[in-house]
């Protein structure tokens, strides 16, 4: 499968990881939108929010503890975060396998958009 995502997992390329752990792993995204910006990312390629199941669905609270855990590793707990999940073409997602952004390490916009 041509995903990158499932190729960062598989350190096809290689990436340094945040945090990880036997369901998610987190690294930076390429190109930050802010000062602290993390992709809190499944192991198992599932496309986006939309494919959720209730089979596969406990991967949702796996990711926001690892993007809990990220945010400790990163500094940002206590100041505070953003956590962001883009779902198909108006929703902005660029990459089909389910990832969620960590925005953080300054003051964000008051606005989503
Ligand atoms: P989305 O638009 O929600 O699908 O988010 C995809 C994100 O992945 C974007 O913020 C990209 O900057 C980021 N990204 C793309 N390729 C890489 C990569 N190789 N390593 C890290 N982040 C990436
Ligand atoms: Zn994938």
């Amino acid at each position: 499968m041509n995903c990158i995502f499932c190729k960062i997992v598989n350190g096809d390329i290689p990436s340094k990881r945040v945090y990880e752990n036997d369901k998610v792993i987190v690294i930076n995204d390429i190109h930050p939108a802010c000062k602290v910006h993390l992709l809190i990312i499944s192991k198992d390629h599932i496309e986006s929010a939309n494919h959720l199941t209730e089979d596969n669905a406990d991967i949702v609270k796996d990711m926001f503890m690892a993007a809990k855990e990220a945010a400790k590793l990163s500094g940002v707990s206590e100041s505070g975060y953003r956590l962001i999940n883009n779902c198909g073409s108006d929703g902005g997602q660029t990459i089909n396998h389910l990832h969620i952004h960590l925005l953080g390490g300054e003051k964000l916009g008051e606005r989503l958009l």
